[in-house]
């Protein structure tokens, strides 16, 4: 197809400002609880994803929105270090960048609250249509408004640009998302919650009836694919001594699309995808933890 770049990925999704709060446990209802520290770093699936690609050597552009404020010139940064394209990146002047509080406990147990602020930005620009429609790969998740999702899929699929969904969070109505989708990629419960199927294996077979190719996440016991109803394929988890977990589906989805988008075959892309993931659960952070494509190529088995 007549002007498409080779390799382009573009990532629709969310930018957030984490603020990591770390407390002995849990604040209770009306309760003042002094905390140990607090980090300020970047966030968001769209972001996550975007970060992942492009470390891992794709061309990435990512089209999201952050507030005019520091949180925003903090994921712009984030993102321009990393060598994501942030042309397409908004600064919505009426509402603040998204914001996660996220609470982690020393026994590991976390609570989040999550403020959208200018991911709610609905409209796709005529850039955006550009982009998507010249791109290989468009990835979006579903932190961003439903509607300007369906509106992006709905481009990607009259230019023949590869749909990549990671349907997170789920929720109800979904099933036209899916069925615009050529590559599902979504964990073990988010597959049993969108396909209404108890069991993994039946989840993916199912949504696998609507969307081209469905990869499931399965954390340390690899992954899973299914096409055309069925399960076709396992892929192991290289073997790892977890720290953080946080980031590892984000890790996979945007590495599997980089390792795609240069024309590398899906068994492979799943290896390099599997190698990063296991490597990021290896370091703390979510963006921090992300290896570049040295280190995903050193430790590929
Ligand atoms: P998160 O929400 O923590 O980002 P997720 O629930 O979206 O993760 P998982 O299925 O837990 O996704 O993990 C994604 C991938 O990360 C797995 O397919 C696997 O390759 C790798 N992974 C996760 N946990 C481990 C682990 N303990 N050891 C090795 N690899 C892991």
């Amino acid at each position: 197809m007549t002007g498409r770049a080779t390799g382009a990925v573009v990532v629709l999704g969310s930018a957030n400002a984490d603020l990591v709060v770390r407390a002995p446990r849990l604040a209770g209802p009306g309760e003042t609880l002094s905390a140990t520290s607090a980090t300020t770093g970047a966030g968001g699936k769209g972001l996550n994803q975007a970060v992942a690609a492009a470390r891992a050597g794709a061309r990435v552009a990512f089209a999201g929105a952050v507030g005019e404020d520091p949180h925003g010139q903090l994921l712009r940064g984030v993102l321009q270090r990393d060598g994501v394209d942030t042309a397409l990146l908004r600064t919505d002047g009426a509402r603040a960048t998204g914001l996660a509080v996220v609470t982690v406990t020393d026994d590991g147990e976390n609570s989040i609250l999550v403020v959208p602020g200018a991911n709610a930005l609905d409209d796709l620009t005529d850039d955006d249509r550009r982009a998507v429609a010249a791109a290989s790969h468009l990835v979006l998740q579903l932190e961003r408004p439903r509607e300007l999702v369906r509106r992006a899929l709905r481009v990607a699929r009259e230019h023949g640009t590869t749909t990549v969904l990671t349907p997170a969070p789920v929720s109800d109505g979904l099933d036209e998302l899916v069925a615009l989708t050529d590559l599902l990629v979504l964990n073990a419960g988010e597959a049993e919650e969108l396909s209404g199927e108890p069991g993994v294996e039946r989840a993916a077979e199912a949504l696998s009836r609507s969307a081209t190719t469905v990869v499931v996440t399965l954390g340390a016991d690899g992954a899973l694919v299914a096409t055309g109803g069925a399960v076709v394929r396992r892929v192991p988890a290289r073997p790892a001594a977890a720290v953080d977990t946080t980031g590892a589906g984000d890790t996979f989805a945007g590495v599997l699309v980089a390792l795609l988008a240069e024309g590398a075959r899906l068994e492979r892309a799943l290896a390099a995808a599997t190698t990063a993931a296991s490597l990021s659960v290896e370091r703390p952070g979510a963006a921090a933890s992300m290896p570049t494509r040295a280190e995903i190529t050193a430790a590929l088995p």
